[in-house]
Parts: structure tokens; C-alpha cells; sequence
């Protein structure tokens, strides 16, 4: 059902094969900038294992991926210093999944984006 192209960027990036800049590295999970930011703090979360989509990491990755990969999210938005408890203005959590969600790299990952007002939820397209 969920077919993991290992030669997508954020393979290659957990790999080592392309270069990024690292916010927080655990145990199961990584976090970087965005490439192309869209907001002054765009930061990328994702699970170092092979998952596509949420709802692909959430039905098969293991318990102590999936809390680390949250509790990592959390703290990211509180060390970045978007979040209202870490004095910030606030924060917005996106996960694009497949071609509806315009999901550009096959490779499970949350947006962290803050530092400006970031407009209404979803563009009126379609
Ligand atoms: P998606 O549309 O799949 O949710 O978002 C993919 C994100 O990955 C985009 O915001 C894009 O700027 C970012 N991105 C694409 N290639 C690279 C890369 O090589 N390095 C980093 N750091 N980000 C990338």
C-alpha cells in the first residue's frame, strides 16, 4: 500500500549524500531548515525511518519512534522560540500527504512555520 522511494531528497539528506542545516538530531528523528523558507522560521521535521505520509508513520512506525518524532516537534517549537510559552507569537504545523495535499517529497515530514502572521489555513484554489 505505501511504496517509500528511497531515492527521494530526504533519503538522500538522512543518508548523508546531500548536506543540510541540522536544528535537532535524536535518536529516530531529524529536523533542518527548509531549503526555501516561507516564513522566518520554516524548520522540517521528519522520522528517520522509511515512512511516506501520517497516517503511514501513525499505523507502522513503532511506539518509541512515534514519541520521540513528537516530543522532538514540541520541542522544536519551543527552542526555535515560536511558541507563545517560549515568549514566541505562535506557530503553524502542516504535513502535506499525496497529490491532493501537494506533498513535493515522498518522505513523511511536518512543517514547523512561525515568525510572522501566516494568513488563512488554506490557499482558495481548486
Ligand atoms: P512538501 O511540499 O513535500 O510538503 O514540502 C517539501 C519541502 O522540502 C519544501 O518546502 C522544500 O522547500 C523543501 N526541500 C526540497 N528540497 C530540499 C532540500 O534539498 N533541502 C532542504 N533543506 N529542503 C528541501
Amino acid at each position: 500500500m505505501y511504496d517509500y522511494d528511497d531515492q527521494n531528497i530526504f533519503a538522500k539528506i538522512l543518508r548523508g549524500e546531500i548536506p543540510n542545516r541540522t536544528v535537532l538530531e535524536t535518536e529516530h528523528t531529524l529536523a533542518f531548515e527548509d531549503i526555501a523558507p516561507q516564513a522566518p522560521t520554516h524548520v522540517l521535521v521528519i522520522p528517520k525511518g522509511p515512512y511516506v505520509t501520517y497516517d503511514h508513520f501513525a499505523a507502522e512506525a513503532s511506539d518509541a519512534e512515534i514519541l520521540d518524532f513528537n516530543r522532538t516537534l514540541g520541542r522544536i517549537c519551543q527552542e526555535t522560540g515560536v511558541s507563545g510559552a517560549a515568549g514566541g507569537s505562535g506557530y503553524r504545523l502542516i504535513s502535506n500527504a499525496g497529490e491532493a495535499g501537494v506533498q513535493e517529497v515522498p518522505h513523511f515530514h511536518v512543517h514547523i512555520a512561525g515568525g510572522r502572521i501566516l494568513g488563512r489555513m488554506l490557499a482558495q484554489e481548486g
